[in-house]
């Protein structure tokens, strides 16, 4: 069962040691969210608050995010939420690309778990890994799909509480994707036009899933 499966992982995740982000962590951050999402957000690495509580995206661009998603008519609880890295980066630097390969593990287990239809890369980190060499200017709030998911590339919420023409996008993008969010089925009819997403899996694995 999806929730048992997650569950697991998550403890799997509190007891990582495979980098060294333990370390300096309060809390691990495995993700939450509707065990069979058929929408799953990927965000960077926790920030602080959410290594104080545990939980991804509570903060400010937390908040932000919730917004968002009431925009298009959907709850945290209908979606699934987690990050590229599951322990909060010291002073909230970038990962490292040890430390994203390290942790590569739990995000597959999780999408191979939930298998979502429609995977929301939220900023560049999760969006390097279905298109590492695409730019997110170039093709956010364009769906495409690699590997059997749709992969609908946005900003990351963080950014568009800095900028606000980025904010303006994001808003724009979550308002033109509100049918394809509400309805993740439509995602079957976007055929696999990526390049880039075919062409990246992660080391080692025969499949996204
Ligand atoms: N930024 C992220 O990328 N993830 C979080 O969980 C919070 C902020």
């Amino acid at each position: 069962m999806p929730k048992e499966k997650l569950l697991e992982i998550a403890q799997k995740i509190k007891d990582c040691r495979r980098c060294d982000l333990y370390k300096g962590s309060t809390h691990a951050v495995p993700g939450e969210g509707n065990p069979q999402a058929a929408v799953m957000f990927i965000g960077e690495a926790p920030g602080f608050h959410e290594d104080s509580q545990g939980r991804p995206f509570v903060g400010n661009a937390g908040r932000y995010l919730d917004t968002l998603l009431l925009k298009v008519g959907l709850r945290r609880e209908d979606v699934f939420i987690t990050n590229v890295v599951k322990h909060r980066p010291p002073e909230n630097r970038d990962p490292t690309p040890t430390e994203v390969a390290a942790c590569s593990v739990w995000l597959e287990q999780q999408l191979v778990t939930i298998y979502p239809k429609i995977v929301v890369t939220l900023g560049r980190w999760s969006l390097a890994r279905y298109a590492p060499k695409m730019k997110i200017s170039d093709i956010h709030g364009k769906p495409f799909k690699a590997g059997g998911v749709v992969v609908l590339p946005m900003y990351h919420p963080a950014a568009a509480l800095r900028s606000p023409q980025t904010g303006r996008w994001l808003e724009e993008d979550f308002l033109k994707n509100k049918n394809l969010l509400q309805n993740p089925d439509t995602a079957d009819k976007i055929t696999e036009t990526s390049k880039e997403g075919q062409a990246r899996l992660p080391d080692g694995q025969g499949s996204l899933f």
